[in-house]
C-alpha cells in the first residue's frame, strides 16, 4: 500500500503515522518526545522518529507531510516563528529531505488539522471550511475550494490573533486584545479566577452590564456559588481543563466562565462567517470536549451577529479527528502536493 508519512510536531511531542490517499492511518501512530534544548537537537529528534517510522511502519512510503506549531514560510519550507519550538528560521523541510531522501512538505499544524477535518472529518464534503483549535491558545486554519489558504508567504490563517479588544488583555503572542486572549483555555482559567475574586468574568477593566445576576441566583445558591472554583484555586489546581470538567458536572460558576468563552467564540465565528462565507466552522482542540455546552451559545450568537446569509449558512461542528487530525492532515497534504508526481 502506498502511504505518506503524516507528522504532527507539537510543543513537546512528535507523532508520525502512515496515511493512505483516502486519509486512513495504516497501523499505529508512533510518538516521541522532542528535544527542545536547541535547533540541532530538535531537528535530530524529529529525524530520528522519522527514521524509526520508515523502518517500522507498513506500506510503501512516497513522501512526508510535516505539520508544525508556528508560522511557516511555505516556499522556503521553514518555520518563521514558533511559540514553543527552538526552530526560528530553520529550513526544516530541507533538513528532512536531506536526512530521509523523500519529498517533503511543511505547513502549520492548525492548517493541516483544518485540512483533515475538511477532507475526512467533521466538515467532510464541504469545500470552504474554517477551523479554530481552542487549547492553551487558539489556532486557525482556512480551507477554501478544497485547498489550504496560505496567503502571500504561507502564514495566513492566524485566526486566534484576530483583534477583538484592541489594547486590552495580553495575548501569548506578545500583543493585546487577540481572540486568543478571550476564547482559549488560558482565558477560561482567567474567567474562573475573576469569579473567585467575586467579579464577573470578562475583559479586564471593562464593566459588563450583563454579567451581574445573569443566572438569577437566589440567596442559598449565592453562598455556594464559586465554591468549587475557590477550592481548586486554593489547591493550586485552577486551570482551563479543571474548570471545563467542573462545568460539565454542572457547576454554575464554572458554567458562567465557559459561557464567557462561548460569547467570544461566537463573535470570532461571526467574523469568520462574514469574511469567508464557509459551509462549516469546525471547533477543535481541548476545549471542544465541552461539546454543545460551549458550542450551542456560540452558534446562536454567531447566527445573530453574522450578516445574512453567512450566519444561517455556516454549520458549527465539533472536530471529529481529535489528536489524530495533525497526522492525518499532514499526510493528506503530502498526497495533495506530492501525490500526482509519485
Ligand atoms: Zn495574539
Amino acid at each position: 500500500v502506498k502511504v505518506m508519512l503524516g507528522v504532527d510536531i507539537g510543543g513537546t511531542k512528535v507523532a508520525v503515522g502512515a496515511v493512505t490517499r483516502e486519509g486512513e492511518i495504516r497501523g499505529k501512530v508512533m510518538t516521541a518526545w522532542t528535544d527542545i534544548s536547541g535547533p540541532e537537537g530538535f531537528v535530530r529528534s524529529v529525524v530520528e522518529v522519522l527514521r524509526e517510522a520508515e523502518a517500522d511502519l507498513d506500506g510503501d512510503i512516497l513522501g512526508i507531510g510535516l505539520g508544525c506549531a508556528g508560522t511557516v514560510d511555505w516556499d522556503r519550507g521553514a518555520i518563521i516563528e514558533s511559540p514553543n519550538l527552538p526552530i526560528a528560521q530553520e529550513p526544516l523541510r530541507g533538513l528532512v529531505v536531506q536526512a530521509l531522501g523523500l519529498p517533503t512538505v511543511l505547513d502549520n499544524d492548525a492548517n493541516v488539522a483544518a485540512f483533515a477535518e475538511a477532507r475526512v472529518g467533521a466538515a467532510r464534503g464541504a469545500r470552504h471550511v474554517i477551523m479554530l483549535t481552542l487549547g492553551t491558545g487558539v489556532g486557525g486554519g482556512i480551507v477554501l475550494d478544497g485547498r489550504i489558504f496560505r496567503g502571500a508567504s504561507g502564514s495566513a490563517g492566524e485566526l486566534g490573533h484576530t483583534i477583538v479588544m484592541g489594547g486590552q488583555d495580553p495575548c501569548m503572542c506578545g500583543r493585546r486584545g487577540c481572540l486568543e486572549a478571550y476564547a482559549s483555555g488560558t482565558a477560561l482559567e482567567r474567567y474562573a479566577r475573576q469569579i473567585t475574586d467575586g467579579g464577573p468574568p470578562g475583559p479586564s477593566g471593562v464593566a459588563l452590564e450583563t454579567a451581574e445576576g445573569s443566572l438569577g441566583r437566589n440567596d442559598s445558591e449565592e453562598a455556594d456559588y464559586g465554591r468549587a472554583l475557590r477550592e481548586l484555586r486554593e489547591q493550586g489546581r485552577l486551570d482551563g481543563e479543571a474548570v471545563g470538567l467542573l462545568a460539565l458536572e454542572g457547576d454554575s460558576a464554572a458554567r458562567e466562565a465557559v459561557a464567557e468563552v462561548s460569547r467570544w467564540l461566537g463573535m470570532g465565528l461571526a467574523n469568520f462567517a462574514n469574511i469567508f462565507n464557509p459551509e462549516v466552522l469546525v471547533v477543535g482542540g481541548g476545549l471542544s470536549t465541552l461539546g454543545e455546552l460551549l458550542l450551542a451559545p456560540a452558534r446562536d450568537l454567531m447566527r445573530q451577529m453574522a450578516i445574512k446569509p453567512n450566519g444561517e449558512l455556516a454549520r458549527v461542528e465539533v472536530a471529529m479527528l481529535g489528536n489524530q487530525a495533525g497526522v492525518v492532515g499532514a499526510g493528506l497534504l503530502a498526497w495533495q502536493e506530492l501525490g500526482p508526481g509519485v
